[in-house]
């Protein structure tokens, strides 16, 4: 046990610190969030490693860079509704449950949904609500969201996350081709939306009706 938790707090130095990750929460949350909970019995001596891990179903749990520059980008003070599409592990929910009031997050495979469900309520999760369909949707019920996070890779913007954000909301998405995407950013206030480009990045794809059509 003790061994993860060496292991984390060095991901925390050397891959997060060192490359730039400031906001004190964050890096807290990284500390805390035991990664290798959310990966496969053969896979946890990597865990705490530089790269994506597969999960199964053909998808990935991301890179922990990629989930901590991802969730600060969000700016979260503790009092947000945030929306999460792409549960996967459900390793990227138990970070935002960390620093947000409230977590939506939504898959479409129902095993890694149950999966992830099961795992953050065994470690004591309590404020996340958890949805199996097209989270291209978004979650109209629940909306508007201060911040929305979507963790596969989009063709375009849905424009349903745009019509489901709070003013003041900030979405994360990243948007380009199926094997390669822009991690975009997203800020509306008022009628004012500033978008901002970031890092390239490589997402699974985001599949559904605002999304790629299929497999
Ligand atoms: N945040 C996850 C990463 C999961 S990989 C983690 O930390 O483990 C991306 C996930 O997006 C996959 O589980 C995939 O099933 C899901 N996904 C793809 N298209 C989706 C859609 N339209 N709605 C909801 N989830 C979707």
């Amino acid at each position: 046990m003790n061994n993860y938790k060496d292991k984390r707090n060095s991901m925390v130095e050397t891959q997060l610190i060192l490359r730039g990750i400031k906001d004190e929460s964050v890096l807290n949350a990284m500390r805390v969030v035991p990664r290798d909970k959310f990966v496969k019995t053969k896979e946890k001596n990597h865990a705490y490693e530089d790269h994506p891990l597969p999960i199964g179903h053909g998808q990935t749990i991301s890179q922990p860079y990629m989930v901590a520059y991802m969730t600060e980008l969000l700016e979260l003070k503790g009092d947000e509704r945030v929306l999460e599409i792409g549960t996967g592990s459900g390793y990227q929910t138990a970070v935002l449950s960390e620093l947000a009031k409230e977590v939506y997050t939504i898959d479409r495979i129902k095993i890694l949904s149950e999966e992830a469900n099961a795992v953050l309520d065994e470690l004591g999760y309590k404020n996340i609500r958890f949805l199996v369909g097209d989270g291209t949707k978004g979650w109209q019920e629940q909306a508007p969201f201060d911040g929305v996070i979507v963790t596969a890779g989009a063709p375009d913007l849905p424009v349903s996350f745009m019509e489901q954000l709070a003013d003041g909301g900030i979405l994360v998405i990243p948007v380009g081709r199926s094997s390669y995407q822009v991690l975009t950013v997203i800020k509306k206030t008022g009628n004012n939306i500033i978008r901002k480009e970031c890092l390239g990045c490589m997402f699974v794809p985001l599949i559904g009706e605002y999304g790629w059509k299929k497999d």
